[in-house]
């Protein structure tokens, strides 16, 4: 497959500060100056953070008890054509994505695509606390419809794919054992993009047996 793809790109990725929201529990980022330019004449930072800080990829290991760490998931699974899904009716913030919710968008998805889910969570991330606890969340159903579906790789605007303040993982463990990438806390930039297939590279960093990592999520717009 030769795919011909546009030089305009755009960033689906958070920022991050030592300000950056965070699921709560999580390890709060910290960058420190560790070499400073006035004492070293050169800069380095010291970066503390979680595996799974501002927009980020799930590794198989997040949940599964056998799997790819952070750096052993194909890169192939985080790189290819994708279709932007919309569930952003402001009621739904918080609610669950179904099965029948996706079929809706059934034609749109071909075998192998990324398909990333934009549910308006990620407007109210930065700013509204109450949405760090009552994001949107994929029910379970969605899960399967995603392995059944031959999806690669499901990417969400919400810090997680699974409902706040459950531990179980049985979203997580239903995509990640069937070897379907995760990425979550994608940015709002996402809307803009609604119903378009699009090209994503989104690569995260090479942490040695961790279980995710912050990646940066590019989308390329296909040549027509
Ligand atoms: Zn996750």
């Amino acid at each position: 497959m030769v795919i011909k793809i546009l030089e305009k790109f755009y960033d689906l990725s958070y920022t991050i500060s030592e300000e950056i929201p965070i699921y709560p529990g999580d390890p709060r980022p910290s960058l420190k100056p560790h070499h400073t330019k006035e004492k070293d004449n050169f800069n380095v930072t010291q970066i503390t953070m979680g595996s799974h800080t501002g927009t980020h990829i799930d590794a198989q290991t997040h949940f599964l008890n056998k799997g790819n760490s952070i750096d052993k998931e194909p890169l192939s699974k985080f790189i290819g054509e994708c279709v932007i899904l919309d569930f952003s009716k402001e009621q739904d913030i918080g609610k669950g994505i179904s099965e029948s919710d996706l079929e809706n968008y059934s034609t749109l998805i071909n075998k192998g695509d990324i398909v990333l889910l934009y549910t308006g969570t990620s407007n109210k991330w930065i700013k509204d606390e109450g949405v760090r606890t009552n994001f949107s969340y994929l029910e379970i159903s969605a899960a399967n419809w995603i392995v059944t579906h031959n999806v690669k790789c499901l990417g969400i605007d919400a810090p997680s794919i699974e409902r706040y303040g459950t531990n179980e993982g049985t979203c997580h463990n239903i995509l990640l054992s069937n070897e379907i990438g995760i990425i979550e806390n994608i940015n709002s930039n996402l809307r803009a993009f609604i119903g378009k297939r699009m090209f994503l590279f989104c690569l995260p960093l090479s942490f040695k047996g961790v279980d995710g990592s912050p990646c940066r999520a590019i989308l390329f717009e296909l040549a027509k």
